[in-house]
């Protein structure tokens, strides 16, 4: 009840609002679950692919004075001028590539797909990979192929030249290394699909650090590449920045798709504080890189797990029972993604994120205990 006293029951409410919306939002919309992203607190947190250490002190105190110093009374600068700077100092661009920012490269891969979806138009990309390029390519109301990965998860070349030829798509997401899988795609198979792809391809960078391959220095050596990075997983999944760069006809298109101020002031001013410090990135990406592989052959080693091999800060790992070890790890503290029923190729499959030496080493703990 209102304080009025005038208004139906809620609950009356409540009823009739259900009904407006199945009868006003699209039934696929409907029909879709939200984005888990629940984060219980406490618990040893291998499930999303972060950066398990914080930032040091001294750059904590730095980033805390950049924020201070921030007028949040004003609208951030709309395409990002000083982070785009920062950017451009930190990394390999190649010089006369364009970059458009994003809030995250989630909202990127909304971006991209809003502007190719014509009438008709068609997604591409290799499977299982990434969810959000299928469900972006749903919102936008376009068709999504997925064309399936070999078993042990590398790329079946022949299919997705097939699937090229027969679906002429306006897009291919190619993700290297790709998520959930790990591997690293050849780049002599990237190149192939740039020749045969008569669109747009997106090669989605967002581990590339954890590979120590990239073709950013190459973005503007073929017209139809766009190369995707973001923050997130090398340490700042909080502050929400994915960046895209590539020729300026394409990031020209794209900057008129995103939102005004999608980039926001607090992010902008911490962006150029934590790169000019990538020193501290570095060393906390070389030291997942060493514990991925102590944690993999330490998985290895235990009866029925199979460890595909990782270029990325995560371990696909296939165990007897994914529910059961999940449960099992639940039960001592740690998430993990339990990959079971989403995808055949990933059936008792579970994404590990490498955490630090003291969490993996829990991880091996609690895996090894059955
Ligand atoms: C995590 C992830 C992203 C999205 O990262 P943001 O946090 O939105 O920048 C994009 N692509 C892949 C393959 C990912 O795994």
């Amino acid at each position: 009840m209102n304080d009025a006293g005038s208004a139906a029951p809620v609950g009356a409410v409540a009823a009739q609002a259900a009904a407006r919306v199945a009868a006003t939002i699209r039934d696929e919309i409907r029909a879709t679950s939200s984005y888990a992203t629940a984060k219980p607190s406490g618990m040893i947190e291998l499930h999303a692919n972060e950066n398990p250490w914080p930032l040091p002190a001294a750059l904590r105190a730095e980033l805390a004075a950049a924020v201070a110093e921030t007028a949040v009374n004003r609208y951030p600068e709309g395409a990002g001028d000083r982070v785009r700077e920062a950017l451009a100092r930190a990394l390999p661009l190649p010089e006369g590539a364009a970059v458009v920012l994003g809030n995250g490269s989630d909202e990127l891969i909304q971006i991209v797909t809003s502007a190719i979806a014509r009438p008709g138009a068609t997604v591409l990309a290799p499977d299982p990979t990434f969810v959000m390029y299928r469900i972006y390519a749903m919102l936008a109301g376009v068709r999504y192929v997925p064309v399936p990965l070999r078993a042990d998860f590398t790329l079946d070349e022949e299919a997705l030249a097939a699937a090229i030829a027969r679906e002429r798509p306006a897009l291919v997401w190619l993700a290297t290394p790709n998520n959930p899988t790990g591997r690293a795609l050849p780049l002599a198979s990237i190149e192939r699909i740039l020749a045969l792809a008569p669109g747009l391809v997106v090669v989605d960078e967002a581990y590339a650090e954890f590979a120590g391959t990239s073709l950013l220095p190459r973005a503007l050596e073929f017209p139809n590449l766009v190369v995707m990075r973001t923050l997130s997983k090398i340490g700042l999944a909080g502050v929400r920045l994915g960046y895209a760069v590539g020729q300026p006809a394409w990031i020209a298109e794209f900057d008129k798709v995103r939102s005004p101020y999608n980039v926001n002031a607090l992010t902008q001013a911490a962006v150029p504080v934590v790169l000019g410090a990538a020193e501290v990135l570095e060393a906390q990406v070389a030291r997942i890189r060493a514990e991925r592989s102590r944690l993999a052959a330490a998985l290895a080693a235990m009866p029925g797990v199979r460890v595909t091999p990782s270029d990325a800060n995560f371990l696909l790992v296939r165990v007897p029972d994914a529910g059961a070890a999940q449960a099992r790890l639940h039960a001592a503290g740690i998430l993990v993604k339990n990959l079971d029923g989403g995808h055949p190729l990933t059936s008792n499959c579970l994404r590990i994120t490498v955490g630090t030496p003291s969490e993996n080493d829990a991880l091996i703990r609690a895996l090894a205990s059955t």
